[in-house]
């Protein structure tokens, strides 16, 4: 297990990334999706990147939160199961039922994807089961029970948002079309509200520096995507309504 300075060393180094990637976002879209276009490199298929890219976040979590000793403690458990809900969802889901068609996606997306996965289960999972010290009595802090109901109004914002996404396309269909429906009529990327709700939840209801770094970093990442697939919506689709914001439900533009 990483010493407590280390631990907060690659917290603050996980907050500065989110800096760093903001920053970055407003001049360069990652290129995978609607935004993936030629010269990053070589490339592997879509789902195995999105299996591949997002185990350690799974998987490596679980290792590192196994080696703590507040394991078996009922609130570093019960924070844990929203990051399983989440990654359970993310590795072992999400890819199967999405519709890739043959399309690929930069390794090096994946290989940052990778980097940047074990560095935040570096940060949260010692957090939860070594250094937090949660007891008993935090099950019932109101911090606690509303970062939680936050977190779960996030996941299925996310869940439902992804999948109306995944069903605007017939089997071996790439197409993009204009999504309707929920909040789809309101903003361009609600997957993105829930899974920036999410982790704001999750940051609440540990209390954390650590939670606060990936909350950060969520946002750091997905606002900007937000942005720019707005911006592609209305340039693709002369017919896309006018009002629907980036990210946000009650912000003008994003
Ligand atoms: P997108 O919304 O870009 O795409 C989600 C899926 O829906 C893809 O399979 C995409 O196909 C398809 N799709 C999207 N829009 C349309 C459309 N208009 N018509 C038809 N199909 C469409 O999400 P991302 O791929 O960026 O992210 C996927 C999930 O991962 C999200 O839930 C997101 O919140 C999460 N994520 C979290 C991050 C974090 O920092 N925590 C970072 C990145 C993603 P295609 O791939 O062909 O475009």
């Amino acid at each position: 297990m990483i010493s407590e300075s280390l631990h907060r060393t690659l917290t603050w180094v996980e907050i500065a990334l989110a800096v760093v990637t903001f920053i970055a976002l407003r001049f360069v879209s990652a290129p995978y999706g609607r935004h993936a276009r030629p010269g990053w490199g070589p490339r592997i298929p879509v789902r195995l990147g999105w299996i591949v890219m997002e185990s350690p976040a799974f998987f490596g979590f679980l290792a590192i939160y196994l080696q703590g000793q507040h394991r078996f403690d009922r609130a570093p458990l019960a924070l844990a199961s929203l990051w399983a809900l989440h990654y359970g969802n993310r590795v072992l889901v999400y890819p199967l039922r999405m519709r890739p068609g043959n399309k690929t996606m930069p390794a090096l997306i994946a290989l940052l994807a990778i980097v940047f996965n074990l560095l935040n289960a570096s940060v949260n999972a010692p957090q939860l089961s070594t250094f937090g010290r949660y007891d008993d009595g935090w099950l019932t802090d109101p911090r606690f029970i509303a970062g939680v109901a936050i977190f779960l109004a996030g996941f299925v914002i996310n869940v439902r948002a992804d999948a109306a996404l995944l069903r605007l396309r017939k089997p071996g269909d790439t197409a993009y079309r204009v999504p309707t429906g929920a909040l789809h009529d309101l903003v361009a990327s609600p997957n993105y509200f829930g899974e920036v709700l999410e982790w704001t939840g999750f940051a609440i209801a540990s209390w954390s520096l650590a939670g606060l770094a990936f909350a950060l970093y969520t946002a750091a990442n997905l606002v900007p995507r937000a942005l720019t697939n707005l911006a592609w919506y209305r340039s693709t689709f002369p017919e896309y309504p006018p009002k629907r914001r980036a990210i946000f439900p009650w912000f003008l533009v994003t």
